[in-house]
């Protein structure tokens, strides 16, 4: 079976491909979205992103007024404020947060993923396709490109955006010789709501600020806290408070209502475990390999680390892309992660993912209604976005360079040339 034709065919609905989709749809331009999984439970997706002012100007321009205000009215909130510890419990005065933060860090606006989600997937019936498992392009003589779903069903298009995150298809097959590098930092994070570190006494120095624990031997954990608002849910009937897709899956990872503290931390490769030993650890399991780690740390840091919920804590393997690549301009686009996947450190993928979506509407818009050339525009957004994207992957190497460890190289294997000459 064969589904009709559309204009612009996007596959993957994360952020940069929903944000994308509602731009387009706002403009009445065709479009549609292609999405292998039809709930979003990777386990990212239980946590807060970060925004930024780039993120917040896509929103708005590609948003329908209700929606922007919808997303407004439930961000979450973090501290302002800013407090460094060393391991002992004692304040490190003028350490600050030390990263050179540009201007628009919004560091006060926290959004909760699910409720992205929610919002973006608003008035896209018909639009949004999910359990279509993108597996392979192909460009047709006349300039147009046919995509073809694992369930045997293609779509042709007059332009393909892999929006498909970090382990794009669409990106494997444009540029093969592009992939994933380890950067060899490994992540541990966890959430303990705010109520059980009221009822555990966990310190409010813990849970209303900003924290960064800084020991004089060792690695740095950061902690914050994610605050939110029931009755904002509530203001929006089409933004269901809980993911129903979530439903079946236990403990509090997936919750969406109830205020969480949470903390993260990174190590070098090997430091806490061999990999393969990390990799299959569950949560409660990996909490006691970090307590290992840091036992002498002060009882209070401690005490939170404990507590913290079990289906909340993950090992994660830091990856990045190479910044750099360059192609010639066709059907075919990438945007967001799956072009320029970068490391947690500063924050910036899904916004840099949404900026994306703030240059390619545009340009498709002076595509459909101004009579610019389809791949003039196309041409136009991909350098803009790829001078955006890559800054955006290099600023977020160099942080994580001085989170782990002023300037001392990183283990990762087989890295690229270009990758070491940006780091
Ligand atoms: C630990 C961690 C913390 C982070 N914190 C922040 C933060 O605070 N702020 C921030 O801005 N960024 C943050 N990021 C980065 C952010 O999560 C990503 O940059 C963002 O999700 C990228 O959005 P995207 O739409 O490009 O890709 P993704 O979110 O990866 O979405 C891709 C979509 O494509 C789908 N897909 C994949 N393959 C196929 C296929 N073959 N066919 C069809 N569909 C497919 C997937 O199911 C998915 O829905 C963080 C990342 C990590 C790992």
């Amino acid at each position: 079976m064969t589904i009709p034709f559309v204009d612009i065919a996007i596959i993957g609905g994360g952020p940069g491909g929903l944000a994308l989709a509602q731009g387009l749809k706002k403009n009445g331009i065709d479009a549609a979205v292609f999405e292998r999984d039809p709930v979003r439970a990777d386990y990212v997706q239980g946590f807060r992103m970060r925004i930024r002012q780039r993120g917040i100007d896509a929103l708005k321009a590609n948003l329908p007024t209700h929606l922007f205000d919808a997303f407004i009215d439930t961000l979450g909130l973090a501290p302002t404020e800013n407090l460094v510890l060393d391991e002992q419990f004692n304040r490190i005065d003028g350490a600050g947060n030390g990263s050179g933060e540009p201007e628009d860090t919004h560091i006060e606006k926290s959004v909760s993923r699910i409720t992205l989600r929610q919002i973006l997937l608003s008035g896209l019936d018909g639009i949004f396709h999910p359990g279509k498992c993108f597996e392979r392009y192909e460009n047709l003589r006349d300039g147009t490109v046919v995509a073809h779903f694992a369930d045997g069903t293609a779509v042709r298009a007059s332009l393909l955006v892999g929006a498909d995150g970090a382990g794009s298809k669409v990106r494997r097959q444009l540029l093969p010789e592009l992939g994933s590098i380890d950067t060899g930092v490994r992540r541990l994070a966890g959430k303990i709501t705010l109520e059980d570190a009221a009822r555990y006494g966990i310190s409010p120095l813990l849970t209303d600020f900003n924290t960064h624990i800084r020991p004089r031997d060792g690695r740095t954990l950061m902690i914050t806290s994610h605050r939110v608002d029931p009755a904002a849910y509530a203001r929006h009937g089409l933004i269901g408070a809980e993911d129903p897709g979530h439903r079946d899956i236990p403990g509090f990872h997936f919750n969406n209502t109830t205020s969480y503290a949470w903390w993260n931390t990174a190590y070098e490769a090997g430091e806490l475990g061999p990999d393969e030993v990390l990799e299959h650890l569950d949560g409660a399991a990996l909490l006691d390999a970090l307590l290992a780690r840091i036992a002498r740390w002060d009882e209070r840091i401690l005490k939170l680390i404990r507590h913290t919920d079990p289906s909340t804590v993950a090992f994660l393997k830091v990856k990045s892309s190479t910044p750099g690549a360059v192609w010639q301009t066709g059907p075919v686009t990438l945007l967001g992660d799956a072009i320029h996947a970068m490391t947690y450190f500063r924050a910036l993928g899904g916004n840099t993912a949404l900026y994306d979506t703030g240059l390619l509407v545009p340009e498709l818009v002076a595509a459909r209604r101004q009579g610019k050339p389809l791949l003039a525009a196309v041409q136009d957004y991909e350098n803009a976005m790829r001078d955006h994207g890559y800054e955006a992957v290099r600023s977020s190497l160099s942080a994580m360079q001085r989170n782990i460890g002023a300037g001392r190289p990183l283990k990762a294997e087989a890295a690229p040339q270009r990758f070491r000459e940006h780091t």
